[in-house]
């Protein structure tokens, strides 16, 4: 980390960046491609060891260029193997980075935002409420963190854009991210092994159907009626079922891919047989599948994880009538790992977050 701020951040840059940035204090654009490899496939940083390139322009580089990566402040293991990083950014804030080891790819879930701003009521994340955006570089960062502290180098991973944060929300720096992460000389993350899960934030949804470099699309829904996903997804007040729906129709899918829709279950609130016929009319006519994810508990949250049998029960219906689905494990519950339970204490004072924390005691 650096509060270096004469030298430019080339965590910050894309590859066509890095080379526009080159160019401008004179050094040849193709060492851009080095450069990128041994940032994102090689894991180093410090300018002096990339021994490619010769000593001088070494030297110059290390003046001019800094390649600022999220601090590692805490990794805890859960008993089934997630590993959850507590991460520290430039200017104090924390993020939280999940590895989940077999699902059955190795996969990694990682923020976008500082807190979040979307107030889903099960979701603990939403109870900080948004503190900031991050930026490309800190939404890749994770990613290079997460691999060297694995040891995953030349590894082939996943990513869900799960953690933190609501990805829609901060369009642009997740998108450079996603251009970072996939370029062929970096990390080269094919945009199949990415999966973006949003509330559903329409116009960027929209303009998600346009990008070139297109992840997997996941849509949590969590409800079947209009009335309902207002209280529980509050976006859904501006941006309705319905009109969100539409948009997944219009959405263009590559061969043989679909839309996964996410579908908390809340006991006795949206996890009954007739809630399930519902999801599969609504569904009707996208090429979906559902993934249900029985609720996370959590203090502070007023809701309760449906039995076993009732999450079957929903399951079988949506099945029966031919709609893919799966039901999420949840994994890492014991370290706060799993969907909806991340939460950071801010380094600054009484932000909602810390709040929280303290109340929760
Ligand atoms: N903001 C994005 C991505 C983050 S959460 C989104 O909402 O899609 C990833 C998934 O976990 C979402 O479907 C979210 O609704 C769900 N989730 C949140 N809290 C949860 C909880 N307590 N238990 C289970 N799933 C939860």
């Amino acid at each position: 980390m650096s509060t270096d701020t004469a030298r430019r951040d080339a965590s910050e840059l894309e590859l066509a960046e890095l080379e526009q940035y080159l160019a401008s204090i004179d050094v040849p654009k193709f060492h851009a491609r080095q450069i990128f490899q041994w940032i994102y496939r090689r894991g180093e940083t410090n300018f002096e060891a990339m021994t490619d390139l010769g000593r001088e322009l070494r030297s110059q580089l290390a003046r001019e260029l800094v390649v600022d990566t999220p601090a590692l402040v805490k990794r805890e293991r859960s008993e089934d193997g997630t590993a959850k990083l507590l991460l520290q950014l430039a200017d104090g804030q924390y993020i939280e980075s999940v590895f989940i080891p077999d699902t059955p790819s190795q996969t990694f879930c990682i923020s976008t935002q500082v807190g979040c701003a979307m107030r889903c009521a099960f979701c603990l994340t939403g109870k900080m409420g948004i503190v900031r955006n991050l930026t490309a570089g800190e939404i890749a960062g994770q990613v290079r963190v997460l691999v060297r502290e694995l040891q995953m180098q030349g590894q082939r991973f996943n990513i869900v854009l799960m953690g933190m944060g609501e990805p829609l929300h901060n369009y642009d720096a997740t998108m450079k991210a996603l251009r970072i992460l996939g370029d062929e000389h970096g990390l080269a993350v094919a945009p199949r092994r990415i999966t973006l899960s949003t509330v559903g934030v329409l116009p960027a949804l929209e303009r998600l159907a346009t990008e070139p470099f297109m992840p997997n699309l996941a849509i949590s829904l969590h409800s079947t009626t209009e009335d309902q996903r207002d209280l529980l997804v509050p976006i859904n007040r501006k941006y309705g079922l319905k009109e969100l729906l539409d948009a997944c129709r219009r959405f263009p899918l590559k061969r043989r891919n679909r839309i996964t829709f996410e579908y908390v279950l809340l006991k006795d609130v949206n996890d009954s047989p007739e809630d399930a016929r519902r999801l599969v009319k609504l569904l009707h006519g996208i090429k979906a599948k559902v993934n249900l994810l029985p609720l996370n508990e959590a203090a502070g949250i007023p809701f309760e994880r449906p039995a076993d049998d009732r999450v079957n029960r929903f399951a079988q219906i949506l099945a029966e009538r031919g709609v893919t689905v799966s039901v999420r494990r949840s994994r890492g519950r014991d370290i706060r790992a799993a969907c909806g339970q991340l939460i950071t204490e801010s380094s600054r004072q009484r932000t909602p977050g810390r709040q929280l924390a303290t109340m929760m005691e």
